[in-house]
């Protein structure tokens, strides 16, 4: 596969409005975007920082995997996002075919409208890894 850079992180938060002054206020970033994905059961928040972005994924019920992995491991970076230049589907394809285990089979709608899937953290070296295309 071909990585441009990376698209964006991922930091599971309890609350964006809680989260968001400290991206803000402090570190000086604009909030651009802010979008429920349903099927993720996540509230996102995106911010700008050069060629990345922020996503701060905020859970919209106690069964979201957010939710959990806040219950688990706390406040804190979720997962990381590669953008991926050749395409998410040809990605999944070519990380499957090395032994790596999938947790999306196909690519899907993530926030944004951007094509994405996710790489099992068991074969990832420990980071949930997300593919992503425009
Ligand atoms: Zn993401």
């Amino acid at each position: 596969m071909k990585i441009s850079h990376i698209e964006h992180l991922g930091i599971a938060v309890k609350s964006i409005e809680e989260a968001r002054p400290y991206y803000e206020n402090v570190l000086g970033l604009t909030c651009y975007n802010i979008e429920v994905v349903e099927d993720q059961k996540v509230k996102t928040a995106f911010f700008k920082c050069g060629d990345t972005k922020i996503e701060l994924l905020e859970p919209t019920c106690e069964e979201s995997t957010i939710a959990k992995f806040i219950e688990k491991k706390g406040m804190g970076i979720h997962h990381i996002a590669f953008a991926v230049e050749d395409g998410v589907a040809h990605a999944l394809a070519e990380a499957e075919g090395k032994g790596i285990q999938l947790i999306d089979k196909a690519p899907r709608k993530g926030a944004e409208s951007l094509n994405i899937a996710f790489l099992h953290p068991k074969s990832t070296q420990g980071v949930l890894t997300e593919l992503c295309e425009k």
